[in-house]
């Protein structure tokens, strides 16, 4: 069996990256160890135009966010599942200082587009917000939809192996250019390995900043909306009266099991953000591929072009993949170039 390129890793960005391809008229097969925890599965799939303390516009957002609508949009189409929703984020503004910061930030430039002021008596019965609230417009990934659904989709296709791939097994042709793989030849392989990128004996170099974060499951019985509710913890709407709540942010971890004081934390927010009991029905805790300089990293290995990568999406997955595959994709079949802060070859500079 030949494809035209070995995926390695089926969460946002191999997902995005083999439907891209395929979009594109090329043979893929992906290879794809289950991961439970993996980011891409417990990520909310939260897509949030406004980010950071000081709500700036989030990096690219103008380009980014109409070419993921379109591309999560076509992918419901071609799935039969839901895999997009718009939803406003209700923001309990957590002190004055973010008041006026939000005030000063987002009545004029861009931001103001995406956001406007809030009548936070509508939500007086249920949440703690003295210093009033505010809406921004955002959408969630149904990430629980999407990557079930493609996976399934390649499997019935034939193009998807359900175990790890080992980089080790990997051959090169000694004339020919492409690679091997237990029996399958393919022009290059890219790595779409999430957190898992640090043990690949090809990129393990690049300096990536990983970060640990940890999520709750909730049940707040009576409480039943579409939006997004943040204060210092976000609550996004999963099944009725179930909310996914995170998250939380640790560079050095021993290892990727829950801990009681993330729970703490996580629940610490939560009573500070609801006037009503809730009940917490599960915890998790997954690892950000996060790059060092907060930009996707992207590209083939300049001494080894078989090998390539698609990673660093960092905390925005969601809303990067579209854009950043779609960008891969013509650069990889068209020589189109990368942008130079994605480009891989910021790492390759010896
Ligand atoms: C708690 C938390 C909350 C988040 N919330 C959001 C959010 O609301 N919005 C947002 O946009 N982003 C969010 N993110 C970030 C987002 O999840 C990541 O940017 C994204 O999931 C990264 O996707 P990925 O495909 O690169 O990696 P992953 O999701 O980690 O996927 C990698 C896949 O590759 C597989 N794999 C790895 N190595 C191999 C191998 N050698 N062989 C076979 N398979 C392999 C893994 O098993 C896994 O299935 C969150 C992350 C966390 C941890």
């Amino acid at each position: 069996m030949d494809v035209d390129y070995l995926i390695a890793g089926q969460g946002i960005a191999g997902t995005l990256l083999s439907y891209s391809l395929l979009q594109a008229g090329q043979r893929v097969l992906v290879i794809d160890e289950y991961k439970p925890n993996s980011a891409s599965r417990i990520a909310a799939g939260v897509i949030n135009p406004v980010s950071g303390r000081r709500f700036e516009m989030a990096w690219m957002y103008e380009q980014l966010y109409p070419f993921a609508v379109q591309t999560y949009r076509q992918l419901e189409e071609l799935l039969n599942v839901p895999v997009f929703k718009e939803r406003d984020l209700w923001m309990a503004l957590p002190s004055e200082q973010l008041r006026t910061a939000f005030n000063n930030k987002t009545t004029q430039g861009l931001a103001s587009q995406y956001t406007h002021t809030a009548d936070a008596a509508l939500w007086d019965a249920w949440l703690h917000q003295p210093y009033g609230a505010a809406i921004v417009k955002g959408a969630t990934v149904l990430l629980q939809h999407l990557l079930p659904a493609w996976r399934q989709y390649l499997d019935n296709k034939g193009a998807l192996w359900q175990e790890r791939l080992d980089p080790d097994l990997l051959q090169f042709g000694q004339q020919t250019p492409g690679l091997q793989y237990k029996g399958i030849n393919a022009r290059a392989i890219i790595f779409c390995e999430g957190a898992q990128i640090i043990h690949n004996p090809w990129f393990k170099h690049i300096p990536f900043l990983l970060n640990k974060g940890e999520v709750l499951k909730v049940r707040v019985p009576g409480l039943d909306t579409e939006n997004i509710i943040k204060k210092s913890i976000t609550m996004v709407p999963q099944e009725p009266e179930t909310f996914w709540v995170g998250s939380t942010f640790v560079w050095d971890y021993p290892d990727e099991a829950p801990t009681p004081e993330k729970r703490a934390f996580l629940e610490d927010g939560l009573q500070q953000l609801l006037k009503v009991p809730y009940q917490v029905l599960d915890h998790q805790a997954g690892v950000r591929p996060s790059g060092k300089d907060r930009r996707p990293i992207m590209g083939l290995h300049p001494r080894y072009p078989a090998l390539g990568l698609f990673n660093g999406l960092g905390t925005k997955g969601c809303s990067l993949a579209p854009y950043m595959a779609d960008l891969l994709t013509r650069h990889l079949l068209q020589g189109a170039p990368l942008l130079p802060e994605t480009d891989i070859k910021r790492y390759f500079n010896e």
